[in-house]
């Protein structure tokens, strides 16, 4: 290791201790209190772009949310990694609130969109393309690629939000009546503020209706 690299890591070191000493200062339990269990109400499924922090964005501190990221917030159904985090959410720790994330400003999504090879992870990427294909006729309807880039990124939330309630973990969850609400949400890099984009699903019979309100083209949306 060279002596940059040395500095850079002590750099991080120095600054949990500073950021541990803080928190202990303010609440002198609070680590304690965290080691002996975690009782989140909230899975965050978001971007791994290291601009949407999913605590912080939210204002919470460590053991309010339980977190999966990857490139660009997908949510596959064959992914067991997704699922196993999904399913220990629901299952064990019963959240009761699944949240994915995207966010304006997506390098998956931008790279999906334009078909720009990046190497392995464009197979990843692959799914924010069949989005894009879903949905082709409203994103090419739309004035220019900012555009079209924003909503691909809404769109891409909004089917994965789909794709976590056509689970069995949480399809199971809803049959059992344990109370679970799966929601949209898209992140603004140049604000920092969360947008709603009107999909919310706490059962079976509401995920059609929720999705088809969700991705309506906006215009479209207003009148009904
Ligand atoms: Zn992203």
């Amino acid at each position: 290791m060279t002596q940059r690299e040395q500095r850079d890591l002590s750099e991080l070191i120095a600054g949990n201790r500073a950021w541990a000493e803080a928190m202990s200062r303010g609440k002198p339990d609070f680590f304690p209190a965290l080691a002996r269990q975690q009782a989140p109400r909230y899975f965050w499924i978001g971007c791994s772009d290291s601009r949407v922090p999913a605590n912080e964005i939210v204002g919470l501190p460590p053991g309010e949310m339980f977190v999966h990221r990857n490139v660009a917030n997908v949510v596959v159904h064959t992914d067991l990694n997704c699922l196993s985090v999904l399913q220990y959410a629901v299952d064990v720790l019963r959240v009761g609130h699944v949240i994915v994330c995207g966010h304006y400003g997506c390098g998956g999504v931008q790279a999906a969109w334009r078909r720009k090879p990046l190497g392995l992870i464009d197979n990843w990427l692959r799914h924010v393309q069949d989005i894009a294909a879903r949905h082709g006729d409203q994103l090419d309807a739309l004035p220019d690629e900012r555009a079209q880039l924003d909503r691909l990124c809404e769109l891409n939330v909004v089917e994965q939000a789909s794709h976590v309630c056509r689970t069995t973990i949480v399809q199971d969850a809803w049959q059992r009546r344990q109370p679970l609400v799966v929601h949209a949400w898209v992140y603004g890099l140049r604000d920092g503020h969360i947008h709603d984009l009107g999909f919310a699903a706490a059962g079976a019979d509401e995920v059609h209706p929720a999705h088809a309100k969700a991705v309506a083209p906006p215009a479209a949306a207003a009148t009904t």
